[in-house]
């Protein structure tokens, strides 16, 4: 990169060159969120910005942080949640940005992409130089190992092909026990210099290309590592640009949650066996089949008391991994080999360790004032059977988001969806931001009044930007709340709401999508309506879920229902989805053990628990699952909610708040005569 410049254009001169350059037109919207994220950079003062489908809000933050960077000669790190949006920026949008600013910046910018070490290949491993993890020969049937065998076998290959050694660019995908097998965390990484693969590790490569990047895109998981770790993983920047910020919360707690199984017990004692006292690895062993033993009697879900035994147990592995990582000492001069041997043992016996100690003191405090929530996992007994596990993960990341992204540079946050009943506060807390600066009006139910216990005491300054959308969502849309409807029970959906589906969908002549809270919900209503409607129903899980979105894209005809990852995956313009169909308000549900300590720990400050995390939560993926109607000024239909609780709930104000303005009726006629017309005016 180059020192200081003083001679560039204007962002909004850059905006207008990019624009034409893409092939696009200038939206207002656009050009204010540009002008909006070029002020934060200059002033330091936090950004959200909402900014609905068709702003073209990648455009509008890319050219001022590309100014930036070439401005100033630093990096920006924009973050995004998905591995698709993460493939948008880097394969599409920013290499015509450079193209097209090359000329008007007078250089071409630079970008890097920046993924966590585990998700490249590592070349030690794959030649040989570490080997397998002992555990996972134990842990497979016959015909899964062989699978795994097959796959890693296909990634050797795959190894002197690649040039980037990317798991996300290997299609078909591989296990991720096959993927274990060729690929170390950063702890079990040799280090460069001691590495006898060094100077060709694929990681490496593409830290050194992310230190030299104008643009850095990483994911919200490495970004969380970048601020949970000492050390950093994340190239020197000063602004960073959160894409897909209503994710973010999730993606951090996921990254900061640690688990405890006696097979990971076990793995660390095997790693360390050969190079410590046998005696003391075989303690470590007996820990871990302790803490099997405790685990299956321990009750399954949220632990709000951690039984004696159970307790017992995990201290016993605390202690005996101590004594372990003791009795393995500090690094020393040994060939590559032993060095290695060495740096697994030590990570997996940090892990137990350290796991083992963040489980105990999470009991600690009073349960009101506790900073994390523990459960337990697994059933031997389900279709899935899954050995027992502890997990330990963060009530709140408001503190760790605050002092560690918000305190060390400029963050903006964007997303077509933030201001939740019509402001940001909501998710601005879970951020560890202070309440808006400029209080705008509040949907009825809106719940910011309390979060879970946080941990930082300064206050950053940020403020927040509604841009809108280019799309006439009133006119083009109709939000029908089927008030009539059964409120949804435990037993699966009821006759009448499979009854209007049904209907809803020979009005709409197939063009359906069916997001339900539920796979055991999708499956229900694909089997029962699979008879009654004249249209092809895909369901998620038939196949593999893009090959799904493909053929619902190409036929119109064709209805897809499925769950969780299809209310924000799918983005297909035109007549093929016509009608977006929920079966239920998607709360979470009643048994998450992250999401019930929430909203207990909110309660317990005097806070509407419900309100402030289920119905922030519901809202979030509702908004998500509405947008999918209209993925181009020319969409057109329906979003019909079949959960009556939307339009008779004290908190269903908040929720029609935080969604796009559709036109809401709740005349179940109107609704099928304009799916009707829209049919017939559908090109054939
Ligand atoms: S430096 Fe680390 S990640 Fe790279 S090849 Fe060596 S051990 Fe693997």
């Amino acid at each position: 990169m180059t020192g200081a410049r003083t001679d560039l254009p204007s962002v909004r001169e850059l905006l207008s060159h990019a624009v034409e350059a893409v092939g696009g037109t200038e939206r207002d919207g656009q050009v204010a969120m540009a002008d909006a994220v070029d002020s934060a950079i200059r002033t330091g003062e936090h950004l959200a910005v909402q900014a609905g489908t068709g702003t073209g809000k990648s455009l509008a933050y890319l050219v001022p942080a590309l100014r930036h960077a070439v401005e100033s000669g630093t990096t920006v790190v924009v973050s995004t949640a998905t591995i698709a949006l993460q493939r948008q920026l880097v394969d599409r949008d920013l290499p015509r940005l450079a193209r097209a600013l090359k000329q008007p910046l007078g250089e071409e910018p630079t970008f890097a992409i920046l993924k966590g070490r585990r998700n490249y290949l590592c070349l030690h491993r794959v030649h040989g130089g570490i080997e397998d993890e002992p555990e996972d020969t134990g842990l497979f049937d016959q015909y899964a190992i062989s699978r795994v065998g097959r796959e890693v076998k296909r990634l050797h290959e795959w190894s002197s092909d690649t040039e980037t050694g990317d798991r996300d660019e290997l299609v078909p995908g591989v296990s991720e026990q096959a993927w274990r097998q060729v690929s170390v965390t950063a702890k079990e990484c040799l280090g460069a210099a001691r590495c006898p693969v060094g100077d060709d590790c694929f990681a490496e490569h593409a830290r050194a290309d992310a230190g030299r990047a104008s643009i850095v895109v990483t994911n919200h998981a490495l970004l969380a590592i970048n601020a949970l770790q000492d050390y950093q993983v994340l190239p020197e920047h000063d602004v960073t640009i959160i894409d897909e910020a209503h994710e973010l919360v999730d993606r951090v707690t996921s990254a900061a949650t640690a688990d405890l199984s006696s097979a990971m017990v076990s793995a660390a004692a095997r790693r360390c066996g050969r190079l410590i006292d046998a005696d003391i690895a075989d303690r470590l062993l007996e820990t871990g089949e302790g803490l099997s033993l405790m685990l299956e009697d321990a009750p399954q879900g949220r632990l709000d008391t951690l039984p004696d035994a159970l307790g017992g147990a995990v201290a016993a592995v605390r202690d005996a991994a101590h004594a372990c990582l003791a009795a393995l000492g500090s690094d020393r001069r040994e060939d590559a080999e032993e060095a290695t041997k060495r740096k697994l043992a030590r990570s997996a016996l940090d892990d137990v360790h350290d796991t083992a100690v963040r489980l105990l003191e999470a009991f600690e405090d009073d349960p009101g004032e506790r900073k994390d929530v523990v459960w337990r996992s697994g059933d031997r007994q389900s279709a899935n059977p899954r050995p027992p596990a502890l997990h330990v993960a963060p009530l709140g990341v408001g503190g760790l988001l605050r002092e560690r992204v918000f305190g060390s540079s400029t963050t903006v946050l964007t997303s077509a969806t933030l201001a939740l009943g019509g402001t940001f506060d909501t998710l601005a807390r879970q951020w560890g931001l202070p309440p808006e600066p400029r209080p705008t009006e509040r949907a009825e139910g809106t719940a910011t009044e309390k979060a879970p216990p946080s941990d930082a005491d300064t206050e950053p300054h940020w403020s927040g930007l509604d841009v809108g959308s280019p799309f006439d969502y009133r006119r083009n849309g109709i939000l029908y709340l089927a008030r009539h409807l059964p409120p949804p029970g435990r037993d699966g959906l009821a006759a009448p709401t499979l009854d209007e589906i049904a209907e809803l969908i020979d009005a709409a002549g197939g063009r359906t999508l069916g997001l339900f809270s539920s796979m055991r919900a999708a499956k229900q209503a694909t089997e029962e309506l699979r008879d009654r409607v004249t249209h092809p129903i895909l369901c998620q899980g038939d196949d593999a879920t893009s090959l799904l979105v493909n053929k619902f894209a190409e036929d119109p005809r064709t209805c897809l229902f499925g769950t969780l990852s299809l209310w924000q995956g799918v983005d297909v313009p035109g007549a093929s989805l016509q009608l977006v169909i929920v079966d239920r308000l998607p709360f979470p549900r009643p048994d998450d053990p992250v999401a019930s300590a929430r909203q207990r720990a909110v309660e317990a400050r005097g806070g509407n628990g419900f309100l402030t995390v289920a119905a922030t939560h519901a809202a979030l993926l509702l908004a998500q699952g509405v947008g999918r109607l209209h993925r181009a000024t020319s969409d057109r239909g329906v979003v019909a909610v079949l959960d009556s609780r939307l339009a008779t709930a004290r908190y269903g104000g908040f929720l029609r708040a935080s969604l796009p303005p559709l036109w809401p009726t709740q005349k179940t006629e109107v609704v099928r005569e304009a799916l009707r017309r829209l049919d017939a005016a559908a090109p054939a």
